[in-house]
């Protein structure tokens, strides 16, 4: 097939993911009939065209979901941890196999470059080893205990049915991040995918369902496309989903974990970033320029860890200037299946627009647009969502440079000292990812200091884009609250049960109190 055959990939890629015309977004154990009213048209962003459509939950048969997930739980949770890993390796091994089909269906339907595509299921694959390796290491701690004849341990139990509501951008590994460790600490989990992104999440519940069918286990996971501000309203409202995990704006996790909190439940919020790199006059500058330049241009600057703010040192900024416009000019923009494109569409109109309105603000704010910022036609994909990336020489005073603007467009700022860079670097409301690039070490031990990045993420020589999934993933601030994937995340999806046992024949009580009946 012609690479820039899109209609050919399309039809494909479809086919290879058994997606349909019309397809049920609601699997709990089984495929629900395409029932509710709601529908949603998947439009590529690559050539604004029709993918297929998914039919969105009724309240109904959201009920059913949960019911169903309440059910599973109750199964899935007998089952030894480390057995619940063997199952969940075998969907690692699946996703393996299917990593090809399943990435190209993320660059039909989110635009990514092959490779990202590509990156977003292996991700995936990743994490499902890494919970299976978890799954016999979920390990409580054992304290001294100040009573004699007694003892004191801590153990961790699964919380019950989850929910998982993920943004576009990420449109399945997010989700993994979170459901296949849930999965080995004994939880069950409900989806709610991107209304701009539900396909993929079809095509991943397909392929996982029918592994879990193959292994005798339990449908843990259950899918419930449904409408932002209907399925988040329900799920952020219902106690019996015992953690919700958000991926989303500020603004959306906001209200969510407003109504998670109002029933006193447990949330996990992955909001928007502000991320920054500080350029030091003793970078690397070849490293310092392709880091910046991957962070603030890749997935077309639609990675909540993308680079939004460089702050370079006075005495190399206008060489890195200089340097990075001319990266700039040579990017490829285009097709993200073609050989060589880097900068894909944006998902949609909307955030076109949105790039063109913070372009002009700044502008009236006194910054100046160096380069790019305009909407730009694709020879053959007229009706596809492209811009040219921009940079904007900003000073920190301007109030636009404190948003997240979802779209490649970076700011740049002049720095004096390493103090005044940090102060720049924090000024902002998110707290998400943050890098410095340079060869000093003291520079380097000051950004990793108590006084240094404010951020969930640190990097050294490397982008504010690219997590490993190894690390827990998460920001401060807006940012939002909790960890996911890696390290030590898991307790987030399990409850902390401290146990105390007295084997003796007498009632000694703590701090010596006396009670003597
Ligand atoms: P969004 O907030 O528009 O949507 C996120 C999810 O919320 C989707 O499932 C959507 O259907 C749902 N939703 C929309 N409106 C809702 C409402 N009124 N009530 C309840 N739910 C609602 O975000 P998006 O545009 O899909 O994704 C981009 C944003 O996500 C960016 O801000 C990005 O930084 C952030 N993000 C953060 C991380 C992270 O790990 N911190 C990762 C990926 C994306």
């Amino acid at each position: 097939m012609p690479e820039n055959d899109f209609d050919a990939f399309r039809k494909d890629t479809l086919k290879n993911v058994a997606i349909e015309e019309t397809n049920s977004g609601i699997f709990a154990g089984k495929w629900y009939p395409k029932a509710g009213e709601s529908k949603y048209d998947s439009i590529s962003p690559v050539d604004g065209k029709h993918n297929a459509t998914v039919f969105l939950a009724t309240k109904e048969q959201y009920e059913e979901v949960v019911r169903h997930s309440q059910k599973a739980f109750d199964e899935w949770s007998k089952i030894p941890a480390p057995k619940r890993g063997e199952i969940i390796k075998t969907i690692g091994d699946e996703l393996a196999k299917k990593k090809k089909d399943l990435g190209a269906l993320v660059t039909l339907e989110a635009g990514k470059t092959t490779s990202e595509g590509e990156g977003e299921i292996q991700e995936m694959i990743d994490v499902a080893y890494f919970a299976a390796g978890l799954s016999r290491q979920l390990y409580g701690l054992t304290m001294a205990s100040e009573r004699p004849d007694h003892r004191l341990y801590e153990q961790w139990q699964p919380l019950g049915p989850i929910a998982v509501i993920s943004a576009f951008n990420f449109p399945s590994s997010v989700w993994s991040w979170n459901a296949m460790v849930a999965a080995v600490c004994g939880d069950t989990v409900v989806w709610k995918p991107s209304t701009k992104a539900s396909l993929a999440a079809v095509g991943v519940m397909k392929v996982i369902s029918s592994v879990l069918d193959r292994e005798g286990a339990p449908q843990i996971f259950s899918l419930v496309a449904s409408r932002g501000s209907e399925g988040g309203e329900w799920i952020s409202n219902d106690p019996r989903l015992k953690l919700v995990s958000f991926t989303g704006s500020t603004k959306t996790g906001r209200t969510i974990y407003e109504n998670v909190a109002r029933r006193i439940g447990r949330a996990i919020l992955e909001l928007g970033g502000n991320n920054c790199s500080i350029v030091s006059d003793r970078a690397d500058m070849k490293l310092a320029l392709k880091g910046v330049a991957f962070g603030a241009l890749a997935t077309a600057g639609q990675r909540c860890t993308s680079t939004r703010r460089v702050v370079v040192h006075e005495k190399i900024y206008n060489e890195f200037l200089a340097k990075l416009k001319d990266i700039y000019a040579s990017v490829k923009i285009g097709n993200p299946r073609s050989n060589g494109v880097l900068v894909g569409p944006l998902i949609d109109d909307g955030a076109i627009s949105t790039y063109e309105k913070a372009i002009a603000e700044a502008v009236k704010e006194g910054g100046k647009l160096v380069i790019g910022g305009k909407r730009i036609q694709v020879p053959g994909l007229e009706k596809g969502f492209y811009v040219n990336p921009a940079i904007i020489e900003a000073n920190p005073g301007m109030e636009i440079t404190k948003q997240e603007t979802f779209g490649p467009l970076l700011y740049i700022f002049k720095y004096r000292t390493i103090e005044e860079a940090l102060e720049i670097h924090n000024a902002v409301p998110q707290g998400l990812s943050s890098a410095i690039f340079t060869t000093d070490m003291r520079e380097e031990e000051y950004f990793l200091s108590a006084r240094g990045s404010d951020c969930g993420l640190a990097n050294v020589n490397t982008s504010t884009a690219g997590a490993e999934i190894g690390g827990a993933f998460g920001g401060e601030k807006e940012t939002g609250a909790g960890r996911e994937s890696g390290s030590d995340s898991w307790k987030l999806y399990m409850r902390r049960q401290t146990v105390t046992i007295n084997y003796g024949r007498d009632l000694p009580l703590a701090q010596g109190v006396r009670f003597d009946v």
